[in-house]
């Protein structure tokens, strides 16, 4: 490597030593981290930001102390403790995976033997392996994507330059120091990437491989790593029907275990297509004949498409089959994001709020 190039792993650790962020799943300094918790910590990680995660961690903890109460949990507890933290097939994958590890009694060690876990890509299995077991390996999220792409100055857009990223992870994670310490390169990594090499501004004053760094040299830090342009989000359009019965008791099901959102509550609908519903086809799904009235459109943003969503309200004497929960409890049922909001729309809406300050009269 030429000297001016090398980002060395040493300056690295010597900051991460001294700065590194203290986190709700990391182990102290010198203490043996718990694979559990690193496994947990990187499935909800995934697409979610460490703020959001932090106090859900702990409550999921405080739920499912170890890998054999989750396995021997049912599915709808896990749905629930997981609910709200979007992109729930993790939950599933999470879930399934963690029945495998109670199975043959431990995690696997190797980023190929954790591979194989449901739910865990190339990103996480390295990450596993360097922080929980020590393997040398170097994770490559967005964050490191990043720190490489600016200390080698890759001017090839992202997500092309992703091989080439991957060769100088492998190159910068050779060095002894790197396979010395694992997880704590991984982690220094993660750290430098979140504090000082930021998307925006990144703080190169601060950083412990400015002399090493090409991008700052050149002054391209802030216009690195390059993005090929993103194709617009598509639209999607559905609705949801509110069906409450004389008793307070809401309607709701259970989504197939398999695709989006899949195996947590929803209210009952429509499916999610491109093109907008007009009212006679949307009632063709509705779960009951009865008088709907309109409670607004809710909006959500999913990765692949955003969804606007038509609730309609409507009552009933009694609902005869299917869960239904009463008024009070459906937003804490464990309800997706999409569905809190849906909900909160119905139970805002006049027709509802009428009906409930009926009942509390009488
Ligand atoms: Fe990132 Fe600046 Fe450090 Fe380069 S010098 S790695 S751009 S923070």
């Amino acid at each position: 490597m030429d000297q001016r190039s090398t980002p060395r792993a040493e300056d690295l650790l010597s900051w991460y030593d001294r700065y590194r962020r203290d986190l709700p799943w990391r182990a102290p300094p010198g203490v043996q981290p718990d694979p559990y918790r690193v496994w947990l910590s990187e499935i909800m990680l995934q697409q979610t930001t460490v703020a959001a995660v932090g106090p859900r961690f702990e409550a999921f903890l405080c739920r499912f102390p170890t890998v054999a109460s989750l396995a021997a949990a049912p599915w709808e507890e896990v749905a629930r403790a997981w609910a709200g933290l979007g992109y729930y097939a993790r939950a599933r994958h999470l879930h399934a995976a963690a029945k495998v590890v109670a199975a043959q009694g431990r995690f696997p060690e190797d980023a190929a033997g954790l591979r194989a876990l449901p739910g865990v890509g190339e990103y996480t299995a390295a990450a596993i392996a360097a922080i929980a077991f020590g393997r040398p390996e170097v994770p490559l999220d967005g964050n490191v994507e990043r720190i490489l792409a600016r200390l080698f100055a890759v001017e090839e857009p992202l997500p092309g330059a992703k091989p080439r990223l991957r060769a100088l992870a492998r190159r910068v994670g050779e060095q002894e120091a790197a396979k010395a310490r694992p997880g704590d390169f991984a982690q220094g990594l993660f750290d430098l990437g979140a504090m000082v090499c930021t998307p925006r501004r990144p703080g190169c004053a601060l950083c412990p491989w400015r002399g090493a760094c090409a991008a700052h040299r050149a002054g391209l830090a802030e216009q690195l790593p390059r993005k090929a342009e993103r194709k617009a989000r598509p639209q999607r359009f559905g609705v949801v029907f509110w069906l409450e019965d004389a008793a307070g008791r809401v309607l709701l099901r259970r989504r197939p275990p398999a695709g989006l959102l899949g195996g947590m509550l929803e209210l009952p609908g429509t499916p999610w297509r491109e093109a907008p519903w007009q009212e006679e086809e949307a009632l063709a799904h509705a779960p009951a004949r009865t008088r709907w009235s309109g409670a607004g459109t809710v909006r959500h943003v999913f990765t692949h498409f955003a969804l606007d969503l038509a609730v309609r309200v409507g009552r009933v004497a009694q609902i005869g089959e299917g869960l239904a929960l009463p008024r009070d409890e459906v937003l804490g049922a464990g309800l997706p994001g999409v569905m809190v909001k849906a909900a909160g729309a119905a139970l805002s809406s006049a027709a509802v709020a009428e009906e409930a300050r009926g009942r509390a009269s009488a």
